[in-house]
């Protein structure tokens, strides 16, 4: 097991853990977990973590225990780019002065990634087009569907910036598939595809290929059956890009 790493959820938190009253229950709460990838303790995969730099930042809203679900996968977009990840517990009125201040960073041109917008159309857009001198800030609303739901249409601090929507079926054109996550896509699995449409290629892939083997582990742990064998091209990729490998990674991605 390595140690836990230091960055903008892990910190997240930790801190709600240490506000809260009553002890958080995860479903599968008697497992014994890596404290840092959350999976069940034998089938830690820390050891493949990838950890990368990219141009794009993050900012993840999180809604209310969030941080603390061993489920929770906006916790792996800080795993692969710890420098440009920053998370917030979400408020409607009193949002974090932190995030106010990245928000009006002039570094950054933020989107609000979302799925849909069929209020404001006109805040729709499907690319990241960037002003000179800036750089993306993708917006994640990290909760149940209904949750996103609610954060979107209820945070007004984040109703001037455009709505990058991403469509599952546009993910096959980006090399990529969806996993076992209901209907909509989980958070890694959005932030992969966001990155892969702002041109970060290396940090889309890392990032979805961690996932797939968190997903695969985590789901084996719920029905306690062993990771298995298919698993091993994906640790042979993330291998790869943790030796500084680049650019040969091509359908290793599922
Ligand atoms: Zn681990």
């Amino acid at each position: 097991m390595k140690p836990v790493p230091d960055h903008a959820v892990n910190r997240l938190r930790a801190w709600r853990k240490s506000i809260s009253t009553r002890p958080f229950l995860a479903r599968g709460g008697t497992l014994a977990r890596c404290p840092a990838c959350q999976l069940r303790e034998d089938w830690c995969a820390c050891e493949w973590r990838p950890e990368l730099k990219a141009e794009a930042g993050f900012c993840l809203l999180m809604y209310d225990s969030e941080p603390m679900k061993p489920s929770n996968t906006g916790r792996l977009i800080a795993d692969v780019l710890p420098d440009t990840t920053w998370a917030f517990l979400w408020s409607r009125t009193q949002p974090h002065p932190e995030l106010l201040a990245l928000l009006a960073d002039p570094v950054w041109q933020p989107y609000v990634v979302f799925p849909a917008c069929e209020k404001e159309p006109a805040r729709l857009t499907g690319e990241v087009t960037l002003a000179p001198g800036k750089k993306p800030l993708f917006i994640l609303l990290d909760g149940t569907w209904p949750e996103a739901r609610k954060m979107f249409n209820m945070s007004p601090y984040l109703d001037g910036f455009p709505v990058l929507a991403i469509k599952p079926d546009a993910l096959s054109t980006y090399g990529m598939r969806v996993a076992n996550c209901d209907e909509h896509l989980c958070t890694a699995e959005v932030a992969a595809c966001v990155l892969e449409v702002a041109g970060e290629l290396q940090a889309g892939q890392a990032l979805q290929l961690w996932f797939n083997l968190f997903s695969r582990r985590y789901m084996a742990g719920r029905v306690s059956r062993s990771p298995g064998d298919d698993e091993h091209h994906l640790q042979q990729a993330l291998a790869f890009i943790n030796q500084g490998g680049q650019d040969q990674l091509t359908d290793s991605a599922d």
